[in-house]
């Protein structure tokens, strides 16, 4: 626990969206710089609580393990919040932008007082492990020779075959549509999540060995081999 007395001292503060205004003229997105030091101010409202229920079944999908990093941006030790986050989360980037945080919701502070930003928080650990270059391929050092197949390359396709990657199978992720990232890629807009982030994020799973096939490929090669079969 960061600071003990943290929520009693400290309001609830979320990062502010970009001005309307300025908002009306472009598809980017509408979020602002992270500021390191009202983040971890934000941290230290972090209770630490026994039962965190932030992180439990009705808070956060994928079980991130959330006052361990609050204390972390609390104590600007930014990198190792990083390590804990990508310990449960293969793409915090993606969700500190788009995700509902059910962990917000969940969070004991908010019996009484507004919740943690826990968003806000997760957001800027992911932004600023790229910033810093935390964030590179990491492939795996053995091969189990076993080969799998994904189909469809949204986010649940993306995580499995990172796992199952980093596992040492080697992976090949088939996709119809003419992109990677599922609704990452065509179902949220821009101004919520950009593509260049989606892409970001595939480029290095290429660099870590996965293989991304498009199906007209695949039935290519389907027809070739009936084609060779019937001959
Ligand atoms: C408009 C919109 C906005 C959304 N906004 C949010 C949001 O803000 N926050 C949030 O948390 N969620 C949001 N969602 C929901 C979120 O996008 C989905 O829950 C998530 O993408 C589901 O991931 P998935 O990998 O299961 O499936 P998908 O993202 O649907 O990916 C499935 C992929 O499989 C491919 N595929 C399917 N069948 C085949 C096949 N036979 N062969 C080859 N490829 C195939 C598809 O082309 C697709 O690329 C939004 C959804 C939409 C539509
Ligand atoms: S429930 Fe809220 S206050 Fe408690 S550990 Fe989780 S984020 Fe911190």
């Amino acid at each position: 626990m960061g600071k003990p007395t943290g929520f009693k001292e400290f309001k609830r503060k979320t990062e502010p969206y970009r001005d309307a205004m300025e908002r009306l003229v472009d598809y980017k997105e509408i979020y602002t710089d992270h500021h390191e030091e009202h983040l971890a101010t934000q941290g230290a409202r972090c209770m630490d609580c026994g039962v965190p229920f932030c992180q439990s079944a009705d808070g956060c999908p994928v079980y991130n393990l959330i006052p361990e990093w609050n204390d972390l941006v609390y104590n600007k030790r930014w990198k190792e919040a990083l390590d804990r986050l990508h310990k449960t989360n293969n793409f915090p980037e993606f969700t500190g932008r788009v995700c509902p945080a059910p962990c917000e919701g969940a969070c004991v502070l908010g019996i009484h007082e507004p919740a943690v930003t826990i968003k806000n928080i997760e957001c800027a650990i992911a932004d600023k492990g790229f910033e810093e270059g935390w964030v590179v391929a990491n492939p795996p050092h053995f091969r189990s020779g076993k080969t799998i197949a994904i189909v469809g390359s949204g986010p649940a396709g993306l995580a499995a075959a990172a796992q199952l990657n980093h596992s040492g199978h080697e992976v090949i992720v088939y996709e119809r549509d003419d992109r990677v990232g599922g609704l990452l890629m065509y179902g949220i807009p821009n101004m919520k999540l950009d593509k260049t982030i989606v892409d970001r994020r595939v480029n290095i799973l290429k660099e870590e060995g996965i293989n991304f096939e498009s199906i007209p490929t695949l039935v290519a090669v389907v027809k070739t081999e009936s084609l060779s079969n019937n001959s």
